[in-house]
């Protein structure tokens, strides 16, 4: 049988995103006594690529790049997982992500498998014509495998509308014709949903705002730490300001800024625009000392590992909201609920953008489109409705919030494969 959660604890520094995903698995699989063989399956991605691929650079050279495409698992549906750049990118990375998006999916019961895609690149350090040829060329690699029917890409750490847009230009022009359906997260123009952009971090502020109501924490003047001001943690910053807490902290790859009164968002986000940085807008916070703060409500926001056995018993939030995808390990999450912090998973924390990403995918196949007040009452309907689900379970359990999501998405998830069983 396979191994359960002891395989990665003990040595956390070490451990790979993949192995944190296969714990968490294996600590459900489990609870819920699953039968061996599915375990066995769900325990591997179904089907892995990876590409390495030329690009032609500005200064006539030519590059070539490594990119990766893993399908988790399709029982419940076509895949559905975001792309992200980052020069840090690993197959064991991506893996870990199909995984979790398999999860995702499960419990805010959209009829999605899970899949991840990413490219070994900085794209910082490219031109825009270099960026648009990269993801060009790496779509049209990746191209026996995407497909509205079979699995739908979205966007990422360092990918954006405007490459979901060459994603959808691109995989058209195979076609011969439009196909909007093939990827999520677009520009509104070109078959994108209102509301998607700022879905993630808007699902952030639901949960938050729903475990402070079941906590009894008053959101007005809560005091917010958000590790990562990209698209999800600066719409989730945006949206919990406007339910009155004070956002005491942010911090992007450069560093961190502090101001116990809280920051004034409007002018840090003018800041940002002119100097592409949160960093020396107020106090300067290293990334590390921002995890640690005094405050309410916690939400990493950037990149996986970040709460780790190291600094655990120094997280002075009592809300966690895991924005970002794996950025607690599982020795961490230990010490995080032994001692009563109330952790919000990823697989429920940030599931507002695929939930957003479905209704987009649904509009494009019916070329019929909602507009945004009908997408944010779905949106809160479906993280509503999940964060109920896995806490009543959690509760009837006896078990944390991370336990419970996964049990949730696990089951429904087997179930699938048991009703459509093993082919042939
Ligand atoms: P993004 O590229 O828009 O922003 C990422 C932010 O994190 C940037 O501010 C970046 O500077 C910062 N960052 C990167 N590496 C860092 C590090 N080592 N330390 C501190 N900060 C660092 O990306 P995003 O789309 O906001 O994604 C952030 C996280 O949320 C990722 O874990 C992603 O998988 C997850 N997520 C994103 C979505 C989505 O809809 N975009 C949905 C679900 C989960």
């Amino acid at each position: 049988m396979a191994k359960g959660p002891a395989t990665v604890l003990g040595r956390e520094e070490a451990v790979s995103p993949w192995e944190v995903a296969l714990a968490q698995f294996h600590r459900a699989a489990d609870h819920m006594g699953l039968e061996d063989g599915l375990r066995a399956i769900l325990s591997q991605p179904k089907r892995e690529l990876i590409v390495h691929f030329p690009v032609k650079m500005d200064d006539g050279s030519i590059r070539v790049f490594t990119g990766y495409r893993v399908h988790h698992n399709t029982a419940r549906g076509p895949c559905k997982g975001g792309i992200r750049y980052s020069p840090r990118v690993t197959l064991d990375e991506v893996r870990a992500l199909a995984m979790w998006m398999t999860w995702k999916c499960a419990v805010v019961k959209l009829p999605f498998g899970g899949a991840k895609g990413g490219v070994v690149c900085d794209p910082k350090q490219l031109s825009p014509g270099e960026l648009e040829r990269l993801t060009r060329r790496y779509t049209t690699e990746i191209s026996i495998l995407i497909g509205p029917d079979r699995d739908i890409p979205a966007p990422d750490l360092n990918t954006n509308p405007q490459v979901m847009a060459w994603i959808m230009d691109t995989y058209s022009m195979h076609q011969g014709h439009s196909v909007p359906a093939v990827v999520t997260g677009k520009p509104v123009e070109i078959g994108g949903s209102e509301g998607r952009k700022d879905a993630t971090g808007r699902g952030v502020m639901l949960v938050v705002r729903e475990a402070a109501k079941l906590l009894g924490i008053s959101l007005i003047g809560a005091r917010v730490a958000i590790q990562g001001y990209g698209n999800v943690g600066s719409a989730a910053a945006r949206f919990l300001a406007a339910q009155g807490c004070r956002i005491i902290a942010v911090s992007d790859v450069k560093g961190g800024a502090y101001d116990p009164n809280g920051l004034d968002l409007a002018a840090l986000n003018d800041y940002v625009r002119s100097q592409g940085t949160v960093f020396g807008f107020a106090t300067p916070i290293t990334n590390v000392d921002l995890l640690e703060l005094e405050c309410d409500i916690l939400i990493p926001a950037a990149v996986e590992n970040q709460i780790t056995a190291a600094n655990a018993h120094r997280i002075k939030a009592r809300i966690v909201a895991e924005g970002a995808n794996g950025p607690t390990t599982p020795e961490a999450d230990r010490i995080l609920n032994e001692r009563g912090v109330f952790v919000i998973p990823d697989i429920l924390a940030n599931a507002g953008g695929v939930t957003v990403s479905y209704f987009e995918w649904v509009q494009d196949l019916q070329s019929f489109f909602w507009d945004e007040e009908d997408i944010n009452a779905k949106l809160e309907k479906v993280m509503v409705r999940a964060f109920r689900e896995v806490v009543n379970l959690a509760r009837s359990e006896g078990v944390d919030l991370r336990l419970a999501a996964h049990i949730l998405a696990v089951s429904r998830v087997a179930q699938a494969i048991r009703l459509r069983s093993i082919y042939p």
